[in-house]
């Protein structure tokens, strides 16, 4: 066990410029609930004294739904017949960016699976009259491209990018991604921040065969990789994947990596993802704001398209207006003493 109570140990993550692996795997291991509250207050304290009380909005679209790849846990993965595929036009990308900025928010993510036929100089000019026709931050959400693809969608106007790295844990990530390489995928994340890309990572939590030793490795990649950025979400098992029958992800082990990552990256942009939202059929993501958290990401995708994005079951609030949405955001912000903040909410 690490030595000194549960603050002295979150005292000492804080503090360290690469947290020891033991303390993190305390904290992980932690179920005491005066100690698991001990952690979300003094989480919760860092995101108040490091990024303030207003929760950040990011727009998403989700402009097609068709992959290369076949990461086991992904509904979108392309052994997977039975979805429709589709990719919006750029008309029909645009009207949804339109929204977006209607509602006052200020940032636009553009997300999709990863694309063989992805045309990167039809996303350059989809990036380019984003700028000329809204003033909003754009963030890209495309996978794995070539450094010269992601320097033309940085000159066409892309100021952001996410791009998870799901598992740090190599051998664990080529048992989950067959046909693709980690060193790839950490290589597309130094080009991103090389470029100028404010960069996100992340990871999901509850896949089979990670560890809470795998878990803590995370967060010293996260902290290592001094991300503006960074999404922690639960593993939700998709039918139509390998891991079809395996548990979900624990919300307790979600909401203390959040946490966590609030408490070694504490100036980085934290989402209360929309998988925490969908996890139990309950929405979570209040849970998630009180444990580190600063931004949520309301759905812009089409409605005609929206349940073709089928990453995991039962994303919430599919049915409901954006008006409807922003409304529900500002009342969880406000009953939570916090604030719905317009602003772009660029890296700090
Ligand atoms: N293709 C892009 C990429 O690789 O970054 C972005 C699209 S991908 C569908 C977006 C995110 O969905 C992934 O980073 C992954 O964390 C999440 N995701 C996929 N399957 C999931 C599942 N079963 N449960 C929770 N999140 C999942």
């Amino acid at each position: 066990m690490a030595p000194g109570g549960i603050g002295t140990v979150l005292e000492r993550i804080h503090a360290a410029e690469a947290p020891d692996l033991a303390d993190l795997e305390f904290v992980l291991r932690i179920a005491d609930p005066v100690e698991l509250s001990s952690l979300f207050h003094f989480a919760d304290a860092v995101r108040h004294e490091s990024v303030g009380d207003g929760v950040l909005l990011r727009g998403i679209v989700e402009f097609s739904n068709i992959c290369r790849n076949t990461c086991r846990y992904c509904g979108l993965n392309r052994r997977n017949t039975r979805l429709e595929r589709y990719r919006l036009t750029r008309d029909q990308i645009l009207a949804a960016v339109r929204n977006i900025r209607e509602a006052g928010i200020k940032t636009v993510v553009l997300q999709s699976g990863e694309e063989d036929n992805l045309d990167a100089d039809w996303l350059t000019e989809v990036i380019a009259a984003i700028g000329r026709s809204v003033d909003a931050a754009v963030t890209l959400c495309v996978g794995e491209r070539s450094r010269e693809e992601y320097r033309a969608w940085k000159l066409a106007g892309a100021d952001r990018y996410l791009l998870k790295i799901e598992t740090s844990d190599p051998g664990l990530y080529r048992e989950l991604h067959p046909g693709m390489s980690f060193e790839n995928r950490t290589r597309c994340l130094e080009d991103l921040a090389a470029l100028g890309y404010q960069t996100g990572s992340g990871n999901l939590v509850g896949l089979k065969g990670q560890t809470v030793e795998s878990l803590a490795g995370d967060l010293r990649f996260f902290q290592r990789g001094r991300f503006d950025m960074i999404s922690v979400s639960p593993f939700i098992p998709h039918s139509q994947t390998p891991l079809a029958g395996e548990p979900a992800g624990d919300l307790m082990m979600t909401l203390k990596m959040i946490a966590l990552t609030r408490i070694v990256c504490p100036k980085a942009h934290i989402p209360a993802s929309t998988a925490i939202g969908s996890l139990h059929g309950r929405d979570e993501r209040p849970r998630a704001l009180a444990a580190g958290a600063n931004v949520i990401m309301p759905n812009f995708t089409p409605h005609l398209v929206r349940r073709l994005y089928d990453i995991y079951p039962g994303k919430t609030a599919c049915d409901l207006s954006p008006e409807q949405r922003l409304a529900a955001v500002e009342q969880m912000a406000a009953a939570m003493g916090r604030w719905v903040d317009y602003a772009r909410g660029d890296a700090l």
